[in-house]
């Protein structure tokens, strides 16, 4: 067992419905990573993108988490009551010329964003979203599932969105604000957000923040090869068999069973057999 006073972790769902087995795994993993390490753990509620928020589905999550053991060491933060810390980021992002105003439609470039509005300079008068402006660059990251990955701008990643056409703010910029705000020192998830942590780094680096150190878990990929999610109607998890659940997650994460049919009992124990060699190395793994 790692002894990291400081270690941070935390479970960030979106609430576009209840919790389904892979965001389950997602949790599990994020909370025995960071208790191994006696850090803390706590959740934030994704709720940054109203037409695709689930009215409810956030006190659901919390409910169905709590029932599998899982409680935030923090008051749980939302992140639509964080819109000026959004706002302050962008200002700091946009004095420094980090930022520029695209008005291409979505559909116009269904690969990498070519970085057609980056020298158009528009006035501002229609609405447009607002880019980070990246610069020739390659990020590498050791991520502690994965090994080492590297991304270089123009070939994986472009310019990338951090201020929506729709007045929101984008994923990538409240992710990592909010991160930084509670000072997260490793992030566990899903490795469906791997290819986001390039845009990432590139937001800490201009912030001049040490980015987290990360851990992606693979995938729980259904029957037919898609991964599990709340778009494809996955199965929400009954939280009437949580130790079941608890248990089907560890072997996922190839993880010894526990013997109990109390999740308290098998969290306790599973933080004590937790072992980040035994996750597999995949990017996605059928269940
Ligand atoms: N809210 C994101 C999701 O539910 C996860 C964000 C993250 O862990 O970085 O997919």
């Amino acid at each position: 067992m790692t002894n990291h006073p400081h270690y941070v972790g935390r479970f960030a769902p979106s609430p576009t419905g209840p919790l389904h087995f892979g965001s389950l795994v997602a949790a599990i993993g994020s909370y025995l990573d960071a208790r191994s390490a006696r850090g803390q753990w706590f959740i934030r509620v994704e709720d940054l993108d109203p037409p695709r928020t689930v009215r409810g589905a956030g006190r659901h999550i919390l409910k169905q988490l709590a029932d599998h053991g899982l409680v935030s060491d923090h008051p749980v933060v939302y992140q639509s009551q964080r819109l000026q810390h959004f706002d302050n980021a962008l200002s700091i992002l946009q004095t420094e010329g980090r930022l520029y105003s695209c008005n291409c439609p979505r559909r116009s470039y269904p690969g990498l964003y070519p970085g057609t509005c980056r020298t158009r300079e528009l006035s501002g008068s229609q609405p447009s979203a607002l880019r980070f402006r990246v610069g020739e660059t390659t990020i590498q990251q050791k991520d502690l599932v994965q090994g080492a990955v590297t991304w270089t701008y123009g070939k994986d990643f472009g310019d990338f969105i951090v201020h929506r056409k729709d007045g929101l703010h984008a994923y990538q910029l409240a992710v990592v604000i909010d991160d930084i705000a509670q000072k997260v020192t490793r992030i566990v998830r899903g490795a469906d957000l791997l290819s986001a942590t390039p845009m990432q780094t590139c937001l800490y680096n201009a912030l001049g923040v040490q980015s987290p150190e990360t851990l992606h878990l693979p995938m729980v990929l259904g029957r037919d090869g898609q991964k599990l999610s709340k778009q494809t109607h996955a199965p929400v998890i009954n939280t009437a068999s949580a130790a079941d659940n608890l248990n089907q997650a560890l072997a996922f994460l190839n993880q010894p069973a526990i013997a109990s049919d109390n999740p308290k009992t098998i969290l306790s124990a599973a933080i004590k057999n937790w072992r980040t060699d035994r996750i597999p190395k995949l990017m996605g793994k059928t269940l």
